[in-house]
């Protein structure tokens, strides 16, 4: 149920309708904006409770059921687009945000010269990945922690921020203060207690699209982070399983669509998971810049031939550099830039 309270309400006022909603054993999330408050008051017996007993609250302007699944990633919550922050860029913001590097990080040496050539065509953050959850547990797991470290240093010497994915609640102490922005992969996109940690860790993170999860099921477990206090939430669509098999995944170019129209969120895209071929990676790319996403997330790699996991799907420098320019062409021309 969404409380929106008249412009200029007073605090107390406020704070009438939380300690109504709290008597009632409901959860309030508050959405402060520039001129009104909006109050969520969530539980599972929200359904049932009447309306009137906060419509005739002091300052209320309305109140309304949300009848979406997802409640606090949802445009009713929050009408303004939510960005997030990470030092001086920001994703959600005019600039489509390119996060580039590759699968795993496999030594200093491949991710400084990943780093310096991705960042040198245009790309904000570099993604490398330490903790990799692998369909097989016979493939390469990534460094862990001594990859976490080697992200540290080049981040230090680059000044880049990094991006890494995580995959049980206790890698938020492994990672601490050393990565930028959380991943949660498409493999624990439904994971509650890792949603419930990077909530509470309030550190902005990327949720990964589930490779067989509706749009619904997606925003869902973005509630699970959101209503854990971190609004640093940007979603990833990364493909998802179809009949097609010409592809790793099929890639929903209209989820980025359906999430700009219903929900506050950034989106970005991940053109290597869904393509899992580097041949098919700058179509999807350039669709999914050209969709309004906000940001992609690109594996590259300097010398995809010999790399320890994804190879096949990861770009060479010069099919990146190629990319950029691509890319940069298509921002330009709806508006954007990057
Ligand atoms: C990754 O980004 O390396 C990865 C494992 O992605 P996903 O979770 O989308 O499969
Ligand atoms: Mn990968």
């Amino acid at each position: 149920m969404i409380v929106e309270m008249q412009a200029g309400a007073r605090q107390d006022q406020v704070d009438a309708v939380v300690a109504r909603a709290r008597s009632l054993s409901c959860d309030v999330q508050l959405n402060v904006g520039t001129n009104k408050v909006v109050v969520a008051i969530l539980g599972p017996h929200t359904g049932q409770i009447n309306t009137d007993l906060f419509a005739v609250l002091p300052a209320v302007a309305s109140v309304t059921r949300i009848m979406r699944p997802f409640k606090l990633a949802s445009r009713e919550f929050r009408q303004d687009a939510t960005t997030v922050r990470i030092g001086d860029l920001v994703i959600g913001g005019k600039a489509v945000v390119i996060m580039a590097g590759p699968c795993s990080i496999e030594s200093h040496e491949q991710l400084l010269a990943t780093a310096k050539h991705v960042r040198a065509c245009g790309a904000t953050i570099l993604r490398g990945g330490a903790f990799k959850p692998r369909t097989s547990p016979f493939s390469f797991q990534g460094l862990g922690v001594d990859g976490i470290e080697v992200a540290s240093q080049v981040r230090e010497e680059l000044g880049i921020p990094i991006v890494s994915e995580i995959t049980e609640p206790h890698h938020l102490e492994d990672v601490a203060d050393r990565v930028d922005l959380l991943q949660i992969g498409a493999r624990n996109m439904q994971n509650y207690a890792l949603l419930r940690a990077v909530g509470e860790s309030k550190r902005p993170c990327i949720l990964k699209r589930g490779l067989a999860s509706t749009v619904t099921e997606w925003l869902q477990a973005a509630d699970y982070i959101l209503s854990a206090g971190n609004p640093n939430v940007i979603l990833c669509e990364r493909g998802i399983r179809t009949y097609e098999t010409s592809t790793r995944f099929t890639l929903d170019i209209s989820s980025v669509a359906v999430v700009k129209r219903d929900t506050h969120l950034p989106v970005i895209v991940d053109p290597s998971h869904a393509a899992g071929h580097f041949q098919l990676v700058p179509t999807l790319a350039r669709a999914a810049v050209a969709a309004g996403a906000d940001g992609l997330l690109i594996e590259v790699h300097p010398d995809p031939i010999n790399a320890l996991s994804d190879g096949l799907q990861s770009l060479t420098f010069s099919d990146f550099a190629s990319l950029m320019q691509e890319l940069k062409a298509i921002a330009g021309a709806i508006g954007r830039e990057i």
